[in-house]
């Protein structure tokens, strides 16, 4: 049996279907923890049921490799599910209040953990099930309706979602709405309690902009202008390998991979070197012909990357083919004589990895700063004071010190300035749907102290 095919959601259908999961809302039915977690439940053995056509949708979208697939996409959202429905009902206990007052003490004051409501989720289409799924995890989680909008620019993988979620969740909570620019803009035109968008700056400012007249909260996780920076402690092989990895791993197009490195003058060759002979490890037959590399999305990134590329001063030294008929594009090394070079100073989302050799440490954060102040991910290589100094003096979403694009699953992820606003991930998945909403109760016997609140004031003043 094949996989279904991705069919947009007629825009006249929106209004009605974002309705029916605001009346459920306030309905309340999503606010018992039982329900959601046997919607988390149902989510999790209908992806398990689907595990084959999620691999292969993500391999006719993307020529994803299975190990790929199965790592950071199906498994991916599997550990997700296991990860909030064991830990759910710890994380909506109410909480006290910290140190306080006897007086309040005596009013109960604790927070919990609201739903904010009826909240939309738009995704991207580079992890196109984790990085739509994984927010709507926490969203169910969490107790709110949800609308979920996959990239159209994954069309298997969107459909295959919705295939997924309509075997599984209760459709009077839980509706996925499908399509491009007019299907989201009708979306956009509802009232929201939360947007949650992955995706481009440019989208994402007419995202906050469309939020705003209702006043809704908006969670932007965008891409980066990401950089490598390499001391002269750094270990060459490490940095090859690594940096390598972070770029031919969904050939490129993944939001925290580096998008060039400032390198240490003294190691430029020794870092060439190695990315020769990682490149020759990684794919012994070439990329091309190897099963463990992916193929950029479509025609209109294949030729945005290629634009890029033609436009660049650099000097290619490793790899540079390209196939526009498979849509492959070569892990390419390129060394670059400037940070305004067409590679380094726009976000490439593909396998580009250009080198610009720098005198030292300094050079290289003050580049680094003067490309983008605050990019998603930033991966310094060296030793310990050198990644210290690194820090010290940079803004990042993330970091990973000595490595590319990891991101720890339990660790907070998102953005900062330019890189986006609001994170997720373990139990911020949760935090990020929830309004804490803080809570006391005034009981009868507590009028005598709290008398001296009220009018006359005369002579009040002196008891505190
Ligand atoms: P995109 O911004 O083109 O699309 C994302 C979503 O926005 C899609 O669902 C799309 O249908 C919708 N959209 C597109 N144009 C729109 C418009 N005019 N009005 C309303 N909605 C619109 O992003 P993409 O191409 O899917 O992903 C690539 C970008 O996303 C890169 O910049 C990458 O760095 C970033 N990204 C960020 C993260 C993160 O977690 N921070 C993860 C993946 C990708």
């Amino acid at each position: 049996m094949g996989l279904p095919d991705l069919k947009f959601t007629p825009t006249e259908e929106i209004p009605s279907r974002v309705s029916t999961t605001r009346k459920t809302f306030l309905e309340h039915k999503t606010r018992d923890v039982e329900f959601r977690l046997v919607q988390l439940r149902k989510l999790y053995w209908a992806i398990k049921d689907h595990e084959e056509d999620i691999v292969e949708a993500c391999a006719q979208d993307l020529n994803k490799p299975r190990f790929e697939t199965e790592v950071a996409e199906s498994g991916w959202i599997l550990n997700d599910i296991v990860f909030t429905s064991r830990n759910l009902h710890k994380w909506v206990k109410d909480e006290k209040a910290p140190d306080i007052d006897l007086t309040f003490k005596f009013m109960n004051p604790k927070i919990r953990k609201d739903p904010l409501g009826t909240v939309l989720v738009i995704g991207a289409f580079n992890f196109p099930f984790q990085l739509t799924m994984g927010p709507a995890i926490g969203a169910i989680a969490a107790g709110n309706t949800v609308v979920i909008k996959p990239s159209e620019n994954a069309p298997r993988s969107a459909a295959v979602m919705q295939k997924i979620i309509e075997a599984s969740l209760d459709p009077s909570c839980y509706q996925v709405i499908q399509g491009g620019v007019s299907e989201t803009q009708a979306l956009l035109a509802e009232r929201w309690d939360k947007i949650f968008f992955t995706g481009g700056a440019n989208v994402g400012r007419i995202i906050a902009k469309a939020a705003a007249p209702n006043l809704t909260p908006v969670v932007l996780e965008l891409g980066g202008i990401n950089p490598a920076i390499v001391s002269k402690n750094a270990n060459p092989r490490l940095v090859a390998r690594r940096m390598l990895w972070g770029k031919t791993m969904n050939a490129g197009q993944v939001c925290t991979s580096q998008n060039y490195l400032l390198v240490d003058n003294s190691l430029v060759p020794k870092v060439v070197e190695e990315f020769k002979k990682a490149y020759k490890e990684f794919f012994p037959k070439g990329a091309k012909d190897s099963p463990d590399y992916a193929r950029i999305i479509n025609d209109a990134h294949f030729q945005r990357l290629k634009s890029m590329i033609d436009n660049s001063n650099g000097k290619i030294l490793m790899g540079g083919t390209m196939d526009e008929k498979e849509r492959f594009i070569e892990p390419t090394l390129v060394q670059v004589d400037s940070v305004a070079d067409s590679l380094c100073s726009q976000e490439s989302f593909g396998p580009f990895i250009p080198i610009l050799p720098v005198e030292n440490l300094d050079e290289a954060i003050n580049l680094a700063n003067g490309v983008q102040s605050t990019p998603l991910g930033l991966y310094p290589f060296g030793s310990k004071a050198d990644v210290e100094k690194v820090l010290s003096s940079t803004r990042s979403g993330g970091v990973s010190c000595n490595d590319a694009a990891l991101h720890i699953p339990t660790l907070p992820f998102g953005g900062v300035g330019e890189s986006g606003y609001g994170a997720y991930r373990g139990r911020t998945s949760f935090d990020v749907w929830v309004h804490r909403r803080p809570i006391t109760s005034s009981p009868s016997w507590l009028e005598s102290l709290l008398s001296i609140r009220y009018p006359p004031y005369e002579g009040k003043l002196k008891t505190f």
